[in-house]
């Protein structure tokens, strides 16, 4: 198949995604057929179509000639035999295997042996859906986000039997409907819906052990650059969809511990706090917005003697902000570059940046008990106000340390807040574990770096691609995270992926950390 705007393109299903899909290929300038087993659905949809695109061209977004031109390109069918000259197929129907491998049989008697069979599944296997068809190569996912129109990730998943060239040419052609493209390999979750487990694992488990509130959770996730907190997404996503699409990865995954769902959701689920669409979930809705600001840190103590541990980026970025807060004064400044560890000594006590220890452990071989560690900042400047960052105190530590150390991440220029003394705190923990699952996913052959970090960014906006946090935060860093959470927890969910186990390794030999 050459990817040709003269091919007709038959659009099976017309419910949310099935519409956002006809309107796309419409508009990149195909002739499409529209089809929906319940009667007088797709001529419907055609009908929504027409109306939003109208109010876009009402507010100068589109001209009227494109909006006529667009609509006459889609024409409703009522009998799937109506659709003989398709070259493309994209299905987007219940999300069921059996109605979806009925559809493609029925199908293979109408169009062209050549023509593209496209499977918009979120959930299925790709290779599952072709079993059985007289010609499987030509069975190929194309996962599209929704909304449609908006979102530019497309998903090109191969099953066991799909066509490279078949592959190819699907990659092709959302290139030309203005799409951004990855490969993958039919595996549960794909690329998106897998990686991006973590996301809500880690806040879950968080939740669960009460180590801080969803409002916490979400203001340091924030604050690392993530467009919503986990908890608000979970809410808007909804978390009856949310935690089926997590038992489902779970399940596909034979019930591996490391995709376990969360009791947490369960009960929220349970209970039909489902997020908004149910008025409640982790927030009531409509949500008062407007956090209530963090009380000012106490003013800085200035110490007498200050050493700045650690190398790297992040050991440097440090020492320069000790240096400008303790500007003025008499304070003793040095540098120990080779301690292992990566923070601020303020006359004995420590501020260790997280490497996945609790303080309660650091404190441990420390000569005293002020010990408190803080979170990875993956965002360093203020763009509306202080980022927000955890941090943990020790147990044991003096109060004096306890009020010292938000005066010392203000300094920093951060937004302290405390949460439980638990591995790895929030954003470390979260993106450690990203990275992971991500570095699987390459190990695996899911999809290759690029293609990960290109699939989160676009598919949910992350700020960064898991292996663009890699490369920034160093392999051993994020291994050292992962393997204090798996002393901590003991289980599978913390077992470090063989391919980041060996890049650690290696940063150990010298190459980049
Ligand atoms: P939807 O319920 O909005 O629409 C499905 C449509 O398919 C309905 O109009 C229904 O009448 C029709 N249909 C059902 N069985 C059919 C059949 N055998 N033949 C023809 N039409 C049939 O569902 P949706 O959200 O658009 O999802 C469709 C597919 O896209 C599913 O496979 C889903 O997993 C996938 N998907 C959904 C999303 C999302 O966010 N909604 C995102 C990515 C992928």
């Amino acid at each position: 198949m050459n990817a040709s705007p003269a091919d007709t393109v038959l659009v099976v299903g017309a419910g949310i995604m099935g519409a956002g899909i006809a309107q796309i290929a419409a508009q990149a300038g195909h002739p499409v057929f529209l089809f929906d087993a319940r009667a007088g659905a797709a001529s419907e949809a055609r009908g929504k179509l027409r109306e939003t695109l109208s109010g876009l061209a009402a507010k100068g977004k589109l001209s009227t000639s494109d909006v006529e031109e667009t609509i006459s390109r889609i024409e409703p069918i009522t009998s799937l035999q109506a659709a003989s000259t398709a070259r493309l197929v994209v299905e987007a129907i219940v999300e069921r295997l059996d109605a979806k491998r009925a559809l493609f049989r029925e199908l293979e008697d109408v169009v062209a042996t050549d023509a593209v069979l496209a499977t918009n599944t979120s959930s299925i296997s790709v290779t599952a859906i072709a079993n059985g068809l007289r010609h499987p190569g030509r069975v190929v996912g194309m996962h599209f986000f929704n909304p449609v129109p908006l979102m530019r990730l497309v998903e090109v998943v191969s099953g066991l039997q799909t066509d490279a060239a078949v592959a190819e040419a699907v990659f092709e052609l959302a290139r030309t409907w203005r799409k951004v493209p990855v490969h993958a390999k039919s595996t549960p979750g794909f690329i998106v819906n897998r990686i991006a487990r973590p996301f809500y694992a880690e806040t879950l488990a968080l939740l669960q052990e009460q180590a801080a509130d969803p409002e916490t959770v979400d203001r340091c996730l924030t604050g690392a650059g993530f467009r919503m907190g986990a908890c608000e997404l979970m809410d808007l996503i909804g978390h009856d969809t949310n935690f089926s699409v997590t038992q489902s990865v779970y399940e596909a995954n034979f019930f591996d511990k490391r995709f376990v769902p969360s009791l947490v959701q369960r009960e929220l689920v349970d209970g039909g706090l489902l997020g908004r669409k149910s008025g409640r979930g982790f927030y009531a809705y409509p949500r008062t917005l407007t956090p209530a600001p963090s009380a000012p840190p106490a003013p800085l103590v200035k110490p007498k003697f200050v050493t700045l541990h650690g190398s790297g980026s992040d050991a440097d970025r440090l020492f320069g902000l000790v240096e400008r807060a303790l500007a003025g004064g008499d304070a003793r400044l040095a540098r120990e570059a080779r301690s292992g560890w990566t923070g601020l000594e303020a006359d004995g006590a420590r501020l260790v940046l997280t490497d996945g220890r609790p303080a309660f452990e650091i404190a441990r071989d420390a000569p005293t008990p002020d010990v408190a560690v803080f979170d990875l900042p993956l965002v360093w400047d203020a763009i509306s106000g202080p980022p927000v960052l955890a941090y943990a105190v020790h147990v044991s530590s003096s109060t004096g340390w306890k009020a010292q150390v938000p005066a010392w991440l203000a300094a920093f220029g951060f937004d302290g807040v405390a949460v439980a003394d638990t591995p790895g705190l929030v954003v470390a923990r979260t993106v450690a574990m990203l990275i992971n699952e991500a570095a699987d996913a390459v190990q695996q052959g899911v999809c290759n770096r690029d293609g990960a970090n290109v699939a989160m960014k676009l598919g949910v906006n992350y700020p960064a691609g898991p292996f663009d946090w890699l490369d920034a935060w160093g392999a051993r860093n994020v291994a050292s995270v992962i393997r204090e959470l798996d002393v901590a927890y003991r289980g599978e969910r913390y077992r470090l992926s063989p391919w980041l186990r060996c890049r650690a390794a290696t940063s150990r030999q010298g190459a980049q950390a």
